[in-house]
């Protein structure tokens, strides 16, 4: 029952405050008070330089700077300009050319990709499948829309991708729904830094494929590959899009592609849904019914970042300019989370298997309370059920290297009294 006096709940739990954005406010309010050296803000889920601006891609600002006025003010197709559907297959693809039928429907960012995906693939009062570290945000997309989260254990004892458990709950699940959406967030995924090797993905294939090999019921794989771009070596972490071809046609392939970070656009809400499938008529329906929903929801979407993305992806000399600014940023990310996970390995801080992101996870328990603790030495972290989510992307290598060490002594403080 809701206890709103005009608003209708709708079975959903609707927190005062984004949880984040509170902490985050904390931490600036601080940094006032007594000064930003006092403060490790490692709540913000951007990039930020060494002294925390911004990363802002200039490569990508001086094109957007000579747009023309038609640029940024006629509507653009529902579905997104002819340019940009073909700019952004390169941009989430890379070198590699799928062979397979790929569908493109414009999204404001990734989060509008997810919403259509569960939106079109799954039923009102499904359970939609991911890991259980896992953004937030997928609760909050799925309950809008009358559906629920369900989770796998993301990794076994070992650090290994858990496919015990992933095929057992996407087995559970499946005998109890017509379909199945998965989301999977890799590589660099959010909140661990996990990122699914080729032998993770092998196993991941072959599970979903036996899973629905009698064809009575069918799966949609998210991709959610938000941080693509700041995994590491660009060729090596687009490997795994060779083995999502050829799959059963009761088997879809979405991947969610967001220019807010690759591009720097956090601001300028623009990313796509691309979809992959070897049945023609398959893709063209996925186009028709995610198109629909765009319409019914955001309508068409921000024109000048399509025309910015087409023209990045129209002249090679620029692409490589974008690609080696981008580069450079993202190598100091790397540097930062490997520094994290050298100290933490150092001291013996238990973290969640890290490769590569904006984030790191330290497993501990009663979070919560080691996340107030740490706020009073001015350490601002975000609880995640099981553990703290470090934002590496907000903070110095510096501080990468000294954090674990206070975090482990506050666990400790919290946990052994
Ligand atoms: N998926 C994950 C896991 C994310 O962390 C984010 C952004 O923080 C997104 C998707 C998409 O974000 P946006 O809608 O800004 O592109």
């Amino acid at each position: 029952m809701s206890n709103y006096r005009m608003a209708e709940a709708n079975h959903r739990i609707i927190p005062l405050e984004d949880k984040i954005f509170g902490i985050n406010q904390k931490a600036k309010k601080m940094a006032a008070e007594e000064g930003s050296e006092k403060v490790i803000n490692a709540t913000i889920g951007s990039l930020l330089d060494d002294n925390g601006n911004l990363v802002i891609l200039s490569s990508v600002v001086e094109v957007l700077k000579n747009l023309t006025s038609l640029d940024y003010a006629e509507y653009a197709p529902i579905a997104g300009t002819p340019d940009f559907i073909k700019a952004i297959k390169r941009a989430a693809f890379g070198s590699y050319v799928p062979r397979a039928y790929t569908e493109v429907v414009a999204t404001p960012g990734g989060t509008g990709a997810i919403r259509n995906t569960i939106q079109n693939y799954s039923k009102r009062g499904d359970q939609v499948l991911t890991s259980d570290w896992y953004w937030g945000p997928y609760s909050t997309i799925a309950q809008d829309i009358e559906r629920t989260i369900a989770t796998f254990t993301l990794t076994d004892d070992k650090g290994k991708f858990n496919a015990v458990s992933f095929e057992s709950k996407v087995k559970e699940l499946l005998s109890i729904q017509d379909g199945l959406v998965v989301i999977l967030n890799t590589p660099a995924h959010n909140p661990t830094g996990y990122s699914l090797d080729l032998e993770d993905w092998n196993n991941v294939i072959n599970i979903i494929k036996n899973a629905v090999a009698d064809g009575k019921k069918k799966l949609t794989l998210l991709v959610d590959v938000a941080y693509l771009d700041y995994a590491g070596d660009e060729e090596e972490y687009r490997k795994f899009f060779p083995l999502l071809e050829g799959l059963p046609e009761n088997i879809l392939v979405v991947v969610a592609y967001s220019l807010s970070k690759s591009y720097t656009m956090y601001g300028m809400r623009s990313g796509a849904m691309i979809c992959m499938t070897g049945d023609k008529e398959i893709a063209d329906e996925f186009k028709t019914v995610c198109a629909f929903s765009a319409r019914g929801t955001w309508s068409n979407c921000n024109r000048a970042a399509m025309a910015t993305l087409a023209r990045i992806f129209s002249d090679e000399i620029l692409l490589s300019k974008v690609t080696h600014e981008r580069q450079a940023y993202c190598k100091m990310l790397v540097q930062r989370g490997k520094s994290f996970q050298k100290s933490a390995n150092d001291v013996g801080l238990n973290m969640v298997p890290f490769d590569a992101g904006f984030f790191v996870t330290v497993r501990c328990e009663n979070a919560d309370a080691v996340g107030l603790e740490l706020q009073k030495e001015g350490i601002f972290t975000v609880p995640v059920g099981k553990g703290l989510r470090v934002s590496v992307a907000s903070i110095s290598e510096d501080k990468c290297k000294t954090l674990p060490i206070s975090i482990l002594k506050t666990i400790k403080k919290v946990n052994e009294q």
